[in-house]
């Protein structure tokens, strides 16, 4: 895929599940309810038990978290003997893990290929956020990203990106147990595509993710916990709420078309108008299910209390929260945080204006666990400066 933001959109289109060229065996991880309920078949499940059977193996890989045939004990032997040579339950390698002062968790996870992505848990008073990857590098190129100086490796499957939930969870170890109360207070309770990659340049396999992950007998997870995090692809917009149902999230930073076409290149295709016209028309959209929008704050970049007054004139009419995030700074990157004095006068004039503003919390710091920080420290190919300048000068 071209490294550049007038290209075409282009998806990964792999939706036939593909069997492990290792074992030849096919990983049951991410699949779909419809999905699996083929695979089972093919496998030779007789096609008047396979409600009953879909059901059961699903809740085990996905409710129960269970990674051994054997351990499925409501089914025969045969059966399990049957699943066991024609599947696996596998999920991406955590390679490392790091755990900051502040009780962040970053994992760093080996998926297929050798390839690394980043995967961060952020635990707060009332609720535990787990920030999950969508792709290996991206194709854009923010230029205050430190994601987007490495170029796109590949979209990561349906299965690695509900595996990162799935890891976290053994991590956790939060996975219900047989005969045990049901557990309301989840330290996994919601989870922000904010990670690696732009999530909606790889929408089937994410929808395919977030289906899972939002299935009433598996994880379970309310699409009000789901948050997806967009720098602006605009066709794909409408299709979130349809297909997903998720909460979105805008990666604005900017409010002129000057500006961001610096900050978030892909503005050069969607400008601002066109973005916030996708937005007015976001399905759903109401006070309880308002649109985030992302600022980062750069010092004397876009922090002026003339910003602050463009950015609520442009989103009025627009049930809205901003959320103002302290730049994270990485080695080498363009820009340096505003004043933390600046930074609240913005959101005073945001506030003032009708709209929540909350300032966020940089979290996991001193791991490199923060937004835009991530990046895969393996990954050699590494866009060079000029060709980052020359992807934000074209239009
Ligand atoms: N690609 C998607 C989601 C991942 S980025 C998107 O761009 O929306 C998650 C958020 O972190 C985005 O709002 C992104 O703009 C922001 N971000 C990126 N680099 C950052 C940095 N160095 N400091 C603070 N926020 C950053
Ligand atoms: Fe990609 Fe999002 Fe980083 Fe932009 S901010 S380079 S879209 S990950």
């Amino acid at each position: 895929m071209p490294n550049d933001a007038t290209a075409p959109i282009t998806q990964d289109v792999m939706t036939i599940p593909r069997k492990l060229p290792e074992t030849g065996k096919l990983n049951l991880v991410g699949l779909t309810r419809d999905a699996m309920r083929a695979a089972l078949i093919e496998a030779g499940t007789p096609e008047k038990q396979i409600k009953m059977r879909l059901n059961q193996v699903w809740q085990w890989v996905y409710h129960w978290g269970v990674r051994d045939f054997a351990a499925m004990t409501n089914l025969s032997k045969d059966y399990r003997a049957l699943l066991a040579e024609t599947f696996t339950i596998d999920l991406p390698e955590i390679v490392s893990k790091q755990v900051s002062a502040d009780g962040t968790r970053k994992y760093l996870v080996r998926i297929a290929g050798g390839h690394e992505v980043e995967v961060v848990y952020i635990p707060e008073s009332d609720r535990g956020t787990l920030c999950i990857s969508s792709q290996v590098g991206c194709t854009l190129t923010c230029s205050f990203c430190h994601t987007g100086t490495q170029k796109l490796v590949r979209n990561l499957t349906a299965g690695e990106i509900v595996g990162q939930i799935m890891l976290a969870r053994d991590d956790l170890n939060e996975w219900p147990k047989p005969g045990e109360p049901k557990d309301e207070t989840r330290l996994l309770s919601n989870i922000v595509l904010m990670g690696m990659g732009e999530p909606l340049y790889n929408f089937d396999n994410v929808r395919d993710a977030m289906k899972i992950a939002m299935d009433g007998e598996g994880i379970a997870l309310s699409r009000r916990r789901i948050t997806l995090s967009t720098s602006g692809v605009v066709p794909e917009i409408a299709k979130t709420a349809e297909e997903i149902g998720c909460l979105l999230a805008v990666s604005f930073h900017a409010t002129t078309d000057e500006v961001r076409n610096k900050l978030v290149p892909i503005n050069k295709r969607w400008n601002i108008e066109t973005l916030i016209a996708a937005l007015k028309e976001y399905p759903r959209l109401s006070n309880s299910e308002r649109i985030t929008f992302e600022y980062v704050m750069l010092k004397d970049v876009n922090d002026t209390d003339a910003d602050a007054r463009r950015l609520v004139n442009l989103i009025k009419g627009i049930p809205a929260k901003i959320n103002l995030i302290p730049f994270n700074e990485w080695p080498g990157a363009p820009y340096e945080r505003s004043d933390w004095s600046r930074i609240e006068a913005f959101a005073d004039i945001v506030h003032k204006a009708g709209y929540a503003s909350p300032i966020r919390t940089p979290r996991g710091e001193d791991i490199m666990a923060a937004c835009g920080q991530l990046k895969s420290a393996t990954e050699r190919a590494r866009k060079s400066r000029a060709q980052i300048e020359a992807e934000a000068s074209q239009g």
